[in-house]
């Protein structure tokens, strides 16, 4: 008899196990994993590759070479596959002027032109989720505009990544705006970037975040370490416009590592995690690597959610030199340095985390926190527009990096956790959709008594 029981539990347990398990994924996520080809990426990093250079201030007018020449193939490229999906996106040039005034690093005046790709979303088609690569390159000299820089790993594999990327989701719906994007200028002052972040707050697009890839092609360190698992997530701790009196009331009710980007790579990780958990990928806690730039700053530097996708070991010898031999080294970005494979990975690790933020409902704004001198912390919101699953409560301990623990609570806009002390831990709220997935996670801006 004890022993029936016990079977019937052990067969609930597993029921459960599996039901849990089954609840958490989503098979379209797996199947787009699968579509993402190396092949593809490699055919466009070299066709990148091939137009010599993509100086922002390089040739425009030859067909072959320049960065005039591969802004109008990659346009080409979402023109095609925006008509195998019935004119799903919606595909246009954003561009603004620099001239010699607005920089050190500008040999003349020029356009910077970015190709935007744009696939509306049904239900909230004002939200954007967007990818960028960058279409230029560098030489030695960043004024060099002459010069062959080929560019392969940076950043034609960020670039062809958003390209594949496009290929792939291209073939389903989303609810959400999927953006994907070529931004140029990158090397002499993160110019694109700035002018595609005004472009989009002049127009009110409500961003739900930024996947910037700069890099995610390469697995040979220069310090001759290779790994082709690792990768990395850089975001900011909190957003650099905040107020003097967000600022103020963080040091009494915390947030210090809790910005919206910070979130946003959070969100990536436990993506990743969830549907690649071969990979391996480091939470970075700072804007971008030491001293250095990428498109997401100039997004964050507006109050969006950003984050840098990239390698894991940099090749510095293949970074910002002209393709040259010295004492026995080869240095210069080409192709041969690139792994497709890898690219392939990162590039996947893109396309789910866009997919599951496209086809999640919005978060949940004005999220506030109370349990001050109680035993039990509540957490009340605004409800989201649209029918949705409900809402999730998530919360860790002060010195851990990633949400540890978490409760669906349904659909209701308040609730409180019995005996979880508000002082002990960390909290946020995420809204969950029909089919389970979850917006990024909402940290408290108030309090409540
Ligand atoms: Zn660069």
């Amino acid at each position: 008899m004890i022993k029936n029981i016990s079977t019937l539990a052990l067969l609930i347990f597993s029921g459960l196990i599996f039901q849990q398990t089954n609840a958490q994924t989503d098979q379209r996520i797996y199947e787009i994993i699968d579509k993402v080809s190396a092949d593809s990426i490699e055919a466009d990093i070299r066709k990148l590759a091939g137009f010599g250079t993509r100086n922002t201030f390089s040739d425009t007018v030859s067909d072959t070479r320049g960065i005039g020449a591969a802004r109008r193939w990659i346009k080409s490229e979402f023109d095609y596959l925006s008509k195998n999906c019935d004119n799903c996106l919606d595909v246009f040039y954003q561009k603004d002027f620099v001239t010699t005034d607005d920089g050190e690093r500008i040999p003349h005046d020029a356009w910077v032109v970015n190709v935007v790709a744009i696939q509306k979303g049904t239900k909230y088609p004002n939200r954007y989720i967007i990818m960028s690569g960058d279409i230029d390159s560098r030489a030695s000299n960043t004024m060099d505009y002459k010069t062959d820089a080929p560019g392969a790993n940076d950043n034609a594999s960020g670039m062809a990544g958003a390209m594949e990327v496009a290929r792939v989701l291209s073939q389903y719906e989303f609810e959400s705006s999927v953006v994907y994007v070529g931004l140029s200028g990158e090397e002499q002052g993160l110019f694109g970037g700035k002018g595609l972040a005004k472009y989009a707050k002049e127009n009110n697009w409500e961003i739900i975040g930024i996947l910037n890839n700069d890099m995610i092609g390469n697995i040979e360190g220069v310090d001759g370490v290779i790994d082709n698992r690792t990768f990395r997530i850089f975001s900011e701790p909190v957003p650099p416009n905040e107020t003097d009196r967000e600022r103020t009331m963080r040091r009494f009710y915390g947030g210090e590592v809790d910005g919206i980007s910070r979130q946003l790579a959070r969100y990536v990780h436990k993506t990743t995690k969830t549907y690649m958990p071969e990979m391996n990928p480091m939470m970075i806690y700072r804007l971008d690597r030491f001293g250095r730039g990428g498109h997401h700053r100039p997004f964050n530097d507006l109050g969006f959610a950003g984050i840098r996708i990239m390698e894991a070991h940099e090749n510095y010898n293949r970074q910002h030199q002209d393709i040259r031999t010295e004492d026995g080294i080869e240095y210069g970005d080409v192709v041969e340095g690139v792994n497709f494979d890898y690219a392939e990975k990162l590039t996947a690790v893109n396309a789910i985390n866009m997919a599951s933020l496209a086809w999640a409902p919005p978060a949940p704004k004005n999220v506030e926190i109370g349990g001050i001198v109680e035993p039990s912390a509540k957490l009340r919101w605004d409800e989201v527009e649209g029918d949705i699953a409900g809402y999730k409560i998530y919360w860790r301990e002060t010195t851990e990096a990633q949400w540890q623990y978490s409760r669906f609570v349904g659909d209701v806009n308040q609730f409180t956790l019995d005996g979880i002390v508000i002082d002990n831990y960390f909290f946020g709220v995420a809204a969950v959709g029909k089919d389970e997935h979850e917006s990024v996670v909402v940290f408290p801006s108030g309090v409540f008594r």
